[in-house]
């Protein structure tokens, strides 16, 4: 193949006792699935259908990596999430078979731009600028599934400078990760390859440069990125 212009890489991520790596095809993310965090963001967290949005693929930065602070905005705003990595094509799955489909599981950090979104919300305007920025998805290695099982229960939290500022349980989710697959195989085409990030628990809030960010999901490792 020649291409017309420089070809871009194809972003991959690590995987946990292996040498392969995963390619990222596309990620979603959930929008207000912890209750917790739906009220504090000003929401009803009664189910209404879930809210859904993505960023592009090469938003993902490795772990360990410094994260530079974006231009733009004066007010940048961390969100831990578990991410849900997709190893099957499936279109309108069910719950009950949604979970054959999941490769692995992964620490994200849903960076967002929260005076951008703010601003969105208050215009009746799409999302992009304030989540599917430059290096707004620091994620950890992939932990496959037939290494750490499915994860349904456990502790999600995040700590900036070692001072935790979110703390939740991954049981707590307003649609558990099976009702959200099911949910986005009726919107989209899901490809191996694609990420889900499945929404924060409450504390969300401001981060500058300089600090030490570390995510953490029971029964995955821990996230870590400085912001520069
Ligand atoms: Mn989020």
């Amino acid at each position: 193949m020649e291409y017309a212009i420089p070809a871009f890489e194809i972003p991959t991520i690590e995987v946990v006792g292996q040498s392969s790596r995963f390619p990222v095809h596309r990620i979603y993310c959930v929008g207000r699935n912890y209750a917790a965090h739906a009220r504090e963001m000003g929401s009803d967290p009664k189910r209404e259908p879930p809210c859904f949005f993505t960023k592009p693929a090469d938003a993902i930065v490795a772990n360990g990596e410094k994260v530079p602070y974006p231009r733009g905005t004066e007010n940048l705003h961390h969100e831990v999430e578990l991410v849900v990595a997709i190893g099957k094509e499936v279109t309108n799955i069910s719950t009950e078979n949604a979970k054959d489909v999941i490769f692995g599981y992964a620490v994200g950090n849903d960076l967002t731009r929260r005076d951008l979104q703010a601003q969105a919300k208050k215009l009746g305007q799409p999302w992009d600028v304030a989540k599917a920025f430059d290096q707004s998805a620091p994620i950890t290695a992939i932990h496959p599934v037939e290494k750490v099982g499915h994860l349904e229960k456990g502790e999600i939290w995040l700590k900036v400078n070692g001072d935790m500022q979110q703390h939740g349980y991954i049981e707590d989710m307003v649609w558990s990760i099976p009702e959200v697959i099911d949910a986005l195989s009726k919107l989209f085409s899901l490809v191996p390859g694609d990420l889900i990030f499945t929404g924060t628990p409450a504390g969300v809030g401001s981060i500058s440069p300089g600090d030490e960010i570390e995510g953490y999901v029971e029964g995955l490792d821990i996230l870590k990125h400085t912001i520069v």
